[in-house]
Parts: structure tokens; C-alpha cells; sequence
């Protein structure tokens, strides 16, 4: 018996941990697959996906740069990938390339494996990147109170919130004032890739918001190190959400939804190992 086919494709790709993920899930599964990660031309997109359905293929993981290109060159679109504007994950079925967005669900299963109540929650949203676009419907459909979506660069933030037309999605700059409290933090900037902090004030960390960061490394990251400076009793990274994605994607190929938890725990400890 031939194993089902898988990829994830980006530029860079030799850090994803994507394969190992996906053979972990498979194994515990008991699913035959086969997973690699493949180094794609920065204009050569759609002929590694094309190239790939050749191959029978059955579906992928995309990743920095190509989600706008991989909704671009979906023939199906769910909702949610609609409207974060990107896809993470690609099925081909029937002929037909099929588009999803895994993100923003990855990152709600991981904020309530982490016991985080959502429903009614204020969640204040750093970030108007794909990333921060991807959570809010997601993050909708568990019935937050609010949704304060805090950019640096303002126009984005506004025109994201535009896009939801929702009065539960509202936009501010990162001056964002005191008086106002928040149960949940999302970083969803790319600040801490570069050891940098969102300017926000401080005293918008209590000992009871929980501090959330979409990046995750060997240490903590600079936002989560500073939230807890603050304060915060709660505070996690994105590694959950990485791994959450992964399975979303995963029950999406396959039928089967698989444990999350040996695989964070795994790659947990890959990374202290490293550190
Ligand atoms: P984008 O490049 O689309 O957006 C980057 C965002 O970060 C913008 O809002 C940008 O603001 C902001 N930003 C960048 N640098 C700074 C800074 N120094 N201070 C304040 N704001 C800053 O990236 P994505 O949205 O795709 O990804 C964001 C992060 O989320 C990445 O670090 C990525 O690794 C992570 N991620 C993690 C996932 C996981 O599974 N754990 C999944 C997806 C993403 P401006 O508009 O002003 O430029």
C-alpha cells in the first residue's frame, strides 16, 4: 500500500516542525501518511502545488510567504480562510483544490486547553498582521464580550475591523488607555521574533489577564518575560497553537482528530534540549 502524500511548503522552510507533528499524529492514529517539507521558489507557488497534485498528493500545509497565493489559487474557500485572507491548509479532492485556515482555531483549542474562559471575555488583539486576522472569527464564535484590535500602524487595525463589521471588533493604537481592562492578551505582532515589545502600558497587566504569545522559542518570549514582570499569573506561548493548527489540518485530511498534548509536550522538550 502507497502512503498518502503530504507537504508543507515556505521559504524558509528547514525549521518546521511540521513533519515531525504530522508523522507523530499518524502514528498515534494508526494513519498512513507521509509528510515532507519542501523549499519552494519564492515565484514558484503554483507549479510546486500543481506539481504536487501530479504526484496525487493529497494535501498541504503552507507557510510564510505563500498563504495570500494559496487562498489566491483555492477553487473552494471556507469562511473562516475567507476572511483571514490567507490559508494555511490545502486539500486536494475531486479535481478541486480546497482552502482552509487552521490558525485560528489551533490558537482557540489551545487557549481552552489552557482552561482560559473566552465566553465574555475582553480580549485585547495586538497586531493586524495575517495572524490577528485569521483568530477573530474563530475567536468570534466563542462569544467574547469584546475584541480590541491594537496596531502600530493604526489604518490596519481599523481596516481589519472594518472588514468583520462586527461592534464586538473595535481598532486602537498601542496608547491604549489604562481605564480600560482586559482579560486576555494576544500578541499577535511579530515583535518578539526581533526581542521587541508591543509599547503597551503596564498597567494594563494585572495579576489575573492572561498574557498569550503567538511566538514560541527555547525561553520565553520578551512579551511573556515583561507580562510577568508585570504581574500576570497566566502566561503562554504559541507552541500550543502550533501544534493545535497542525491537528486541525490533520482531522481536516484525514477524519481522525489526534491528541495534541504528547506532541507539545515532545516538542517542549526538543526545545529545552537545544537550549
Ligand atoms: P505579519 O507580517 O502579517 O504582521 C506582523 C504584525 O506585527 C503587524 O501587525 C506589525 O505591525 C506588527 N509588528 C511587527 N514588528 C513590530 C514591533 N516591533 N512592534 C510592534 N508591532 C510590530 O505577520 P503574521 O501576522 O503572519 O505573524 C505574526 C506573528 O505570529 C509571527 O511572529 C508568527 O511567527 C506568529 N504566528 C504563530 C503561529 C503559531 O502557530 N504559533 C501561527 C501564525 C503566526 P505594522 O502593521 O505596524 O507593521
Amino acid at each position: 500500500q502507497t502512503l498518502d502524500q503530504y507537504r508543507v511548503f515556505g521559504n524558509p522552510i528547514a525549521h518546521s516542525r511540521s513533519p515531525d507533528i504530522h508523522h507523530i499524529f499518524a502514528h498515534e492514529s494508526q494513519q498512513n501518511i507521509n509528510y515532507q517539507k519542501q523549499l519552494v521558489d519564492i515565484d514558484g507557488f503554483a507549479n510546486a502545488v500543481t506539481d504536487f497534485i501530479k504526484q496525487n498528493g493529497k494535501g498541504a500545509n503552507v507557510t510564510v510567504p505563500f498563504k495570500e497565493q494559496a487562498l489566491a489559487l483555492s477553487d473552494e474557500l471556507t469562511e473562516r480562510a475567507r476572511l483571514a485572507g490567507a490559508v494555511n491548509t490545502l486539500s486536494f479532492v475531486d479535481g478541486k483544490i480546497k482552502g482552509d485556515n487552521t490558525d485560528g482555531e489551533g490558537l482557540v483549542q489551545d487557549l481552552l486547553r489552557n482552561n482560559v474562559k473566552l465566553k465574555n471575555s475582553r480580549i485585547l488583539l495586538l497586531g493586524a498582521g495575517g495572524a490577528a486576522k485569521g483568530v477573530i472569527l474563530p475567536l468570534l464564535a466563542q462569544q467574547p464580550q469584546s475584541i480590541t484590535v491594537a496596531n502600530r500602524t493604526f489604518s490596519k487595525a481599523e481596516q481589519l475591523c472594518l472588514q468583520f463589521a462586527d461592534p464586538r471588533v473595535t481598532a486602537c493604537g498601542f496608547s491604549i488607555s489604562a481605564d480600560n481592562t482586559f482579560d486576555l492578551i494576544i500578541n499577535a505582532t511579530s515583535a518578539s521574533l526581533s526581542g521587541q515589545l508591543p509599547p503597551i502600558p503596564a498597567q494594563l497587566i494585572t495579576p489575573s489577564v492572561v498574557c498569550y504569545d503567538m511566538v514560541y522559542g527555547k525561553t520565553l518570549t520578551p512579551f511573556l518575560v515583561w507580562a510577568k514582570q508585570q504581574g500576570a499569573n497566566q502566561v503562554i506561548d504559541g507552541l500550543g497553537m502550533l501544534v493545535g493548527q497542525a491537528a486541525v489540518s490533520f482531522s481536516i485530511w484525514r477524519g481522525v482528530t489526534p491528541a495534541v498534548e504528547p506532541v507539545i509536550s515532545a516538542l517542549r522538550h526538543a526545545l529545552e534540549v537545544e537550549a
